[in-house]
């Protein structure tokens, strides 16, 4: 292939699970247009050179990873237990979960390393390997396919190395975390081969800035207040926004009006703030794209 040669590129994605809803929402967010998850294999974009292969999560890392495709959306749990080598380009900010160790709730053990000797049971035999390994904690895997949960209480383990969420499938089986091996959320992968490619390294950049915007868009509010003039001060150093707030003024001169950004994680704390402050009529509105 030539340099500068244009080709469509490739991204896999989970054909059906839990990471499916937000893959799905977050590509249409970005502005790609594409015929629903049906039972085909491979779909294109109808505005843009990339097609979607559809997948089993399991294989995406391995499809990156050997060029079969460019880009892959998955877990970090999955890269991880894979040895995966791809290029993390974006974290995406759902499929939020952890791999911990459990052991039944009425177990003595409070600590992995008193799995010395003991028997663990995990779908993530390589995780857990390194983990028990990194801890000098030697511990005899049994590796199964599904239904982790269940190993301690049918005697096969002491403990267990799964994925949990909520942790309501270790209390529903009465097991309890006693440590975290690693957390993990949805993350945009590249093949690294593919992004020294320039053709494919471009197209890939214009759909990270359209991510990056629906992302940075995702954390904040845009946020308009009344303020007497005099709150000015305090008001702009509780919201500095991302330059400075915009002021504008009302038909009464004692007071403003200010508009300005904030990060959703600290949302109340600052309404709190600005209504300690002296500003009242706050009005809050979502943010559809933030092109930093
Ligand atoms: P596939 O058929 O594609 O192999 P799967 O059954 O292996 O699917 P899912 O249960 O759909 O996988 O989970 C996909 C990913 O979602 C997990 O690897 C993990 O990254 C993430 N995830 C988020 N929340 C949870 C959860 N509560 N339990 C398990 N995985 C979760
Ligand atoms: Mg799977």
């Amino acid at each position: 292939m030539q340099v500068g040669d244009a080709r469509r590129i490739k991204l896999a994605v989970q054909r059906q699970g839990r990471l499916t809803q937000g893959t799905s929402s977050l590509l249409r967010a970005i502005g790609l247009k594409f015929e629903d998850y049906q039972q085909r294999l491979l779909t294109p974009c109808r505005n843009f050179p990339l097609d979607i292969l559809f997948g089993r999560d399991d294989d995406i890392p391995e499809y990156v990873a050997d060029g079969t495709v460019d880009l892959g959306v998955v877990g970090q749990n999955i890269i991880a237990e894979k040895d995966a080598r791809v290029q993390e380009l974006a974290s995406l900010g759902f499929g939020y979960c952890s791999l911990v160790v459990a052991v039944p709730k009425d177990s003595g053990v409070q600590h992995p390393s008193e799995l010395n000797g003991r028997r663990v049971a995990t779908s993530y035999p390589h995780s857990s390997r390194t983990y028990f390994e990194s801890l000098g904690v030697e511990v005899e895997l049994v590796q199964l396919s599904g239904s982790v949960e269940v190993a301690p209480s049918l005697g096969i383990a002491s403990a267990i190395v799964d994925i949990t969420a909520t942790g309501s499938t270790l209390v529903l089986n009465d097991l309890r975390q006693i440590a975290t091996v690693l957390e993990s959320q949805a993350v945009l992968v590249a093949n690294p081969q593919s992004m020294e490619q320039p053709g494919v390294r471009q197209d890939v950049e214009r759909l990270l800035t359209r991510l990056n915007s629906t992302l940075a868009a995702s954390r904040y509010k845009y946020i308009m207040m009344n303020a007497p003039r005099a709150a000015l001060p305090k008001i702009t150093s509780i919201t500095p926004g991302l330059k400075a707030p915009t002021v504008v003024p009302l038909a009464d001169p004692e007071w403003v009006a200010v508009h300005t950004v904030i990060l959703d994680e600290e949302f109340w704390e600052i309404i709190e703030k600005l209504r300690e402050a002296g500003a009242s009529q706050i009005l809050v509105n979502p943010i559809e794209k933030l092109v930093l």
